[in-house]
């Protein structure tokens, strides 16, 4: 096969439900993937953050295979250790409180939403505030989460009680709270909404007004958690603790797990029979998960995460400086987004052509994602190849 009878066994049986790329990988390995015609790509975009620490990493691929021999599944109506232990290590690497395990970031919110409903539930209490181009999830309260008109268009009506508001604005949230209020959920760096960070004194205010106000405050790290902004959670950049956070994308090293992490007080919110995923949590992708923390326990990739992205960020500050087209660089470690004063797309598409994967968003920000384990080697190429595809 190559990637044109690929191409066409999609276009018969696969839905359009993706702008697709005509390019078909067969295997990766760190930040290197190949397509099943030959060629070799720089992937420093991988899978939208999911493979974090790189391509079938071997603590990963190690953890796996000896799982898949053992115990595949089992349902969450029994015990297992494998689960146990990683609800143990997210919570030791956090906050002291629960985990809830379920299989990809829209659920992980689900369930933080569910909790925060439930936990206002005898007090009126249900609106959920979120900010203007928020990402959070796909299902049918996601997308009525989500604070981007694109993603709802088509599919009305949605679930009620979610409230918008500009994203950094303490003045709006002030005034959007009302007794009805029972949590507000955002990204402390809105990653797809154009890698937006949230500065500091916003976010240590915002923890105020929940605590004063007995609202859930709830951070989507979907994509920020797990090292990529050199912390191991992005929340501990800003010296406060979320009552909820949600983790999946680079959780599972490739395998699909959400995370919804409750913090003490809110733990117990979610009894039995109140909330459930099948697939939840089971042996062999609580293994994968803990082969990603061991790496980047055991490889300091924290520590290479904040050194490569401070090399990265520098390098392309002078490509600022030498580009007009380039409006601003901004971005924690290894989370990084290049604005444009031009259309994306076209730089995308040449660095594509000369073997370097990036993304665009919100059609003028390049966003730049290696995995933790980048070397300073292939940051350089990235360099050079992102250098001629801007000049
Ligand atoms: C990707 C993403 C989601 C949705 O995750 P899925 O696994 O696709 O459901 C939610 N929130 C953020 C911040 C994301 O980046």
């Amino acid at each position: 096969m190559n990637t044109n009878d690929v191409v066409n066994l999609y276009n018969e049986y696969v839905m359009k439900t993706y702008t697709r790329v005509p390019l078909c990988f067969e295997k990766a390995k760190g930040a290197l993937v190949e397509d099943i015609d030959g060629k070799k790509y720089l992937d420093f975009f991988p899978g939208w953050a999911v493979s974090g620490i790189g391509h079938c990493h071997k603590k990963v691929a190690r953890a796996v295979s000896g799982q898949v021999q053992k115990l595949i599944h089992v349902s969450n109506n029994y015990y297992s250790a494998l689960q146990g232990k990683l609800a143990k290590k997210i919570i030791e690497h956090s906050f002291p409180g629960k985990v809830f395990f379920s299989n990809s970031g829209a659920e992980a919110n689900e369930a933080a939403v569910k909790l925060a409903r439930k936990y206002g539930h005898g007090r009126g209490r249900f609106e959920i505030i979120t900010m203007n181009k928020s990402f959070h999830g796909r299902t049918l309260a996601m997308i009525a989460a989500t604070g981007q008109d694109k993603v709802k268009q088509g599919f009305e009506p949605l679930p009620e009680g979610f409230i918008h508001i500009p994203f950094g604005d303490i003045e709006a949230l002030e005034e959007a709270i009302n007794e009805k209020t029972a949590a507000v959920l955002l990204e402390l760096i809105q990653c797809e909404g154009g890698i937006n960070i949230a500065p500091k004194g916003y976010v240590e205010k915002l923890r105020k007004i929940c605590d004063k106000n007995d609202i859930v405050l709830i951070f989507d790290e979907v994509q920020t958690g797990l090292g990529r902004t050199g912390k191991m959670f992005c929340y501990q950049n800003y010296g406060i603790a979320p009552d909820v956070m949600t983790l999946a994308k680079s959780l599972g090293g490739g395998l699909p797990i959400g995370a919804t992490v409750a913090s003490a007080r809110f733990s117990d919110v979610l009894t039995p029979g109140s909330h459930a995923s099948t697939f939840g949590g089971s042996p062999l992708v609580c293994a994968a998960a803990l082969g990603v923390f061991e790496a980047i326990e055991e490889e300091e990739l924290l520590q290479n995460a904040v050194k490569q992205g401070k090399y990265l960020l520098k390098k392309l500050s002078f490509l600022e400086e030498k580009y007009k087209i380039i409006k601003e660089v901004r971005g924690i470690a290894l989370t990084i987004g290049v604005e444009l004063n031009i259309d994306g797309e076209q730089i995308y598409e040449k660095c594509l052509e000369k073997g370097l994967l990036i993304n665009c968003t919100q059609k003028n920000v390049l966003r730049i994602m290696p995995p933790l384990t980048v070397t300073k080697t292939q940051i350089d190429k990235a360099l050079i190849i992102l250098n001629k595809a801007l000049s």
